[in-house]
């Protein structure tokens, strides 16, 4: 006989039929059970607990409606669960998941967050019953991601398609995975559920640099679960909280790395050279276009400079060879063309055509959805210190 323990809150909206085909997926068939009600926070995880014989079963529960559409209907009850489980002794529990209102469209957001959990080996009961949603596409979300720089394009291409700001993102540091998202709210769970998932895609260090928008007046405090599950799975949380966009509070302009790399690859989605492709990320740098040395001695406001060295618009990655030669002005651009400098000889004019890998007679073009106009003025700028 079964066990099920559901919490009070839980136990008037969930259907009996629902409750048997997790025992079937979990046992293969309907087991006989007993429904034990227990005495738990609204806001302590939508799980619930099916002790067997061998196994303690933690079933988390999405949220019952997939055409609200946003992700917050997979991950709303995901980091409560999962700290739960992390926080229970028995060693002979399991943790899955099951999807509510599983024959209602599903949007692309939700099938990224699925995909995540597949990456993370979290087990979804009913994965194979999922619709997705038309306007998804073609999108394999019952197969893990093959490695972090895919899952972080995919995420990046979701939030632009749905113009969602905020996506948490990531990028390789030396021995380090750098985090940058929030750790609250639906962000906060997100972010639990990108680290899971990376766990499982590298060897690297995760460090966790909590970030927060100026518009978040309310409720920035680190989410506990949240803190949980990261602190069991060995995410190193950075206390330093980074503002975005970052306000003047002192008088100095501020050099703001991190901040500057989020917004690249919000732009570009991917971390390689623009020039080359190049893809080891070590050797690839956030190359400003219109220098930090050059901001500082304009005669702008000093918000407007902390704007400008953090800008998205003002940059591109480039490895360590085209950013050299950029920032010397021995490649510029004209409009969205990169032209090589007259001095040099024929020989280096034919390495960095080959290094950017244009044969004779090709020239190099910024692709037209990445020249904006505000592109092109810091572009005019960097021709006008060079030329
Ligand atoms: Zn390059």
């Amino acid at each position: 006989m079964l066990e099920i323990k559901v919490p009070i809150h839980l136990i008037k909206n969930i259907s009996k039929k629902e409750i048997e085909e997790i025992i079937k997926h979990l046992f293969g068939k309907v087991e006989k059970y007993n429904i034990k009600k227990e005495e738990r926070g609204s806001n302590t995880g939508q799980y619930i607990i099916i002790q067997g014989n061998k196994t303690k079963q933690y079933v988390c529960l999405s949220r019952e409606n997939p055409q609200e559409g946003r992700n917050v209907f997979a991950l709303q009850n995901l980091s409560t669960s999962l700290a739960n489980y992390y926080n229970d002794e028995d060693c002979r529990k399991a943790f899955s998941y099951y999807i509510r209102g599983v024959n209602k469209p599903h949007a692309h957001s939700i099938l990224f967050a699925y995909k995540c959990m597949v990456t993370a080996k979290i087990r979804i009961l009913n994965l194979d019953n999922v619709i997705p949603a038309e306007r998804a596409g073609f999108f394999d979300y019952k197969t893990p991601f093959k490695d972090f720089k895919q899952m972080r394009k995919c995420r990046l291409e979701i939030s632009k398609k749905h113009s969602r700001n905020n996506p948490t993102v990531f990028e390789e540091i030396g021995n380090n995975i750098c985090v940058y998202g929030k750790t609250f709210g639906v962000n906060g769970r997100e972010t639990v559920l990108i680290c899971l998932a990376l766990k499982k895609l590298t060897d690297k260090n995760i460090i966790l640099y909590n970030t927060r928008e100026t518009t978040d007046i309310h409720g920035t405090d680190v989410d506990k679960s949240n803190l949980t599950v990261l602190e069991k799975i060995g995410v190193k949380i950075e206390d330093e909280i980074m503002d975005l966009p970052g306000l003047p509070e002192d008088e100095k302009v501020k050099r703001d790395v991190r901040h500057y790399h989020i917004n690249l690859l919000r732009k570009f989605h991917e971390k390689k050279c623009y020039l080359c492709e190049c893809d080891i990320e070590n050797l690839i740098i956030g190359s400003h276009i219109h220098r930090v040395t050059d901001i500082k001695n304009d005669t702008i406001s000093l918000e407007e400079k902390n704007r400008q060295i953090v800008d998205g618009e003002n940059g591109f990655w480039l490895c360590a060879n085209h950013d050299k030669l950029f920032e010397y002005g021995l490649i510029y651009f004209e409009e969205n063309t990169m032209k090589i400098a007259e001095g040099l000889t024929t020989k280096q004019k034919e390495f960095i055509k080959k290094i950017t890998n244009l044969k004779k007679d090709e020239e190099f073009r910024i692709n037209e959805e990445h020249y904006t106009y505000t592109m092109h003025e810091y572009l005019e700028k960097h021709k006008k210190r060079v030329k």
